[in-house]
């Protein structure tokens, strides 16, 4: 059995292609879907207990994909695993065991055929004479050997350790893996609404620390009293509050420049 369980979704898929027809090729498209998800959970789930399964698999993969990534930037690149058991003066000599292949799915790989799977569902609402099959089965094929080669991989990587801090405005709990510390990477708060932009950065050796990349421009909603941030806003407009909905009207002040000669 591969390592995703999703063996049984890619024959099931493969038997609605040979079946030929535009509602089985949708089915196909269904269970390869489905396979995409597993994928992309199975992956998010060997995190453990530090990310409750509630709050990824509310998402899309491409979503959750991207969170993956952040932690871990190599996530979705081929690796071969091997350990060395001998070593020389604290280096690694003599021969290396491999203990097997990790594959991924490429995020772009994954953004482009996911959604086009989705597109094809969704067509099931438009008139079938008017919307000629986009999808063809060799497309569907492709896919799952694809997928298929990334459950006949040796295993699911783990992740260095994932930590976890609460947004200062809407109280999102937000996770960040040590490579983001070491890194000083920037990190948006996950609620759409609130758009918060963070920089952590590592403090003493088990510690790290966030800052708001924008510490100055957080304002207090008038209806509610929570705090809003301005550092998704980058050009006038309108802002809802995070927490009430109440519209704002942002505007930025000009930069002004004026001649000024000293008198002489
Ligand atoms: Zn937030
Ligand atoms: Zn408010």
């Amino acid at each position: 059995m591969g390592i995703y369980q999703i063996e049984e979704n890619l024959l099931r898929a493969e038997s609605f292609i040979a079946e030929e027809g535009y509602s089985s090729l949708q089915h196909a498209c269904l269970e390869l879907r489905l396979s995409i998800e597993k994928v992309v959970y199975r992956k998010l789930a060997k995190l453990g207990d530090v990310i409750p399964p509630a709050v990824y698999k509310a998402w899309q993969p491409p979503r959750a994909m991207k969170l993956l990534l952040g932690f871990e930037p190599r996530a979705d690149k081929p690796a071969t695993v091997a350990i060395c058991l001998g070593t020389v003066d604290g280096g690694p000599s003599g021969e290396w065991v491999e203990l097997g292949e990790y594959r991924m799915l490429p995020v772009k790989w994954l953004n482009k055929n996911y959604n086009k799977l989705g597109k094809f569902l969704h067509e099931t609402c438009l008139e079938e004479a008017s919307n000629p099959v986009s999808l063809k089965p060799e497309d569907l094929e492709k896919m799952i050997v694809e997928l298929r080669k990334v459950d006949e991989s040796d295993m699911v990587l783990g992740f260095n350790r994932i930590s976890d801090f609460e947004c200062d405005c809407c109280r999102t709990k937000i996770y960040v893996s040590d490579s983001q510390i070491n890194d000083c990477s920037e990190i948006s708060c996950y609620n759409d609404l609130c758009g918060a932009v963070f920089v952590v950065a590592p403090d003493t050796s088990e510690q790290f620390k966030t800052d708001r990349k924008f510490s100055n421009s957080d304002f207090a909603c008038k209806d509610c009293g929570d705090k809003n941030s301005l550092d998704s806003v980058w050009k006038e407009g309108y802002l809802n509050c995070w927490s009430c909905k109440q519209r704002y009207f942002v505007a930025w002040e000009k930069v002004k420049v004026a001649y000024a000669p000293e008198s002489k």
